[in-house]
């Protein structure tokens, strides 16, 4: 069953996931890693995992506080919506302090 359209679909696929993984190693050189790395040798290595987490799902650093046992119900905010209600509490104190 290989038509030209079928033929088509697959090589589009396939560049498409291989210019996903050029550019997970093109982040990586940017963050320091060099050709002597096994990330950038093997560049395969970045075909299901992103160059800036470790690849590990329960990590307290770079998984999503949602979908982590490790927070308690009250942090389970993201890193940025914290920031965002950081500023906010921060512009609120600031306006308080003028009147
Ligand atoms: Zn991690």
């Amino acid at each position: 069953m290989s038509n030209e359209a079928e033929k088509a679909r697959v090589s589009k696929r396939r560049l498409k996931d291989e210019n996903a993984v050029r550019k997970q190693v093109k982040i990586a050189k940017a963050h320091g890693l060099t050709d002597k790395d096994k990330q950038i040798k093997q560049p395969h290595r970045y075909a299901k995992h992103h160059a800036m987490d470790c690849g590990n799902p329960g990590c307290v650093l770079c998984s999503n506080p949602r979908h982590n046992k490790m927070y308690k119900t009250k942090d389970k905010l993201t890193i940025q919506e914290r920031k965002f209600f950081q500023n906010m509490d921060d512009a609120k104190r600031f306006k308080d302090d003028d009147e």
